[in-house]
């Protein structure tokens, strides 16, 4: 299978041959077509797997379509574990959506450094990757507002439970809109997992790898 056999758009596979990506990983040929088409989407996969390109790149084709958000209004947020994952899938974010048609501002947050610069940043922000503690800051001080997300993507949600963020998980989907698309990826479907996924997803495309 072809990058170009999964519904993607041109400024998209330009933007994947570039980075010298031949061929979809598995993870990717499935889970590719299943967020574009605005499911929820359950993906059962490891690091190494690919998962990250396989839910950026039908993310960022969403974003085309849509206006521009006011500002401070993320569109999309990805909770993730730790620091070291935010800055990761930040930056395939900005490797993938700096150059299209429709340029997607995304940014990294996440604990441990001091928030004022990333108050500064959210400006225009469209694309919000971050750990959980650090976005319920945000959300205090009003340097965000979450009532327009329509994307949500928990990358390693067992990681991010085993860390013990279970709360401020809860806490945060409490201040999302119901009307959602909802993207869980997860090493294993073990202990707290298989309770997240059953509140958050509504008849998902399930992907094991
Ligand atoms: P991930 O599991 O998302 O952390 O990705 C693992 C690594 O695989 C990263 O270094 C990616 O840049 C690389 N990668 C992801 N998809 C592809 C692909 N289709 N072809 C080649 N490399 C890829």
């Amino acid at each position: 299978m072809a990058f170009s056999d999964l519904g993607l758009a041109e400024p998209l596979l330009k933007a994947v041959a570039a980075q010298k990506y031949n061929n979809p990983y598995p993870i990717q040929e499935q889970a590719i077509p299943a967020i574009l088409s605005g499911k929820d989407v359950l993906g059962i996969a490891q690091t190494g797997s690919g998962k990250t390109a396989g839910f950026v790149l039908p993310v960022l084709q969403q974003l085309q379509t849509k206006q521009p958000s006011r500002n401070r209004y993320i569109k999309v947020l990805v909770l993730v574990p730790t620091r070291e994952l935010a800055v990761q899938v930040g930056d395939v974010f900005r490797t993938f959506g700096s150059n299209l048609p429709r340029r997607v501002k995304s940014l990294a947050v996440y604990g441990g450094v001091s928030v004022n610069p990333q108050m500064m940043a959210l400006q225009n922000t469209e694309v919000l990757v971050a750990t959980p503690g650090r976005l319920l800051d945000l959300v205090s001080s009003n340097a965000l507002y979450l009532s327009e997300v329509e994307v949500l993507v928990l990358d390693e949600a067992d990681k991010m439970l085993n860390l013990g963020f279970e709360e401020e998980m809860q806490k945060i989907f409490a201040l999302l809109p119901a009307k959602r698309q909802n993207i869980l990826f997860s090493a294993t479907l073990a202990g707290s997992v298989e309770i997240i996924k059953e509140k958050l997803l509504i008849n998902p495309v399930t992907i094991e790898i």
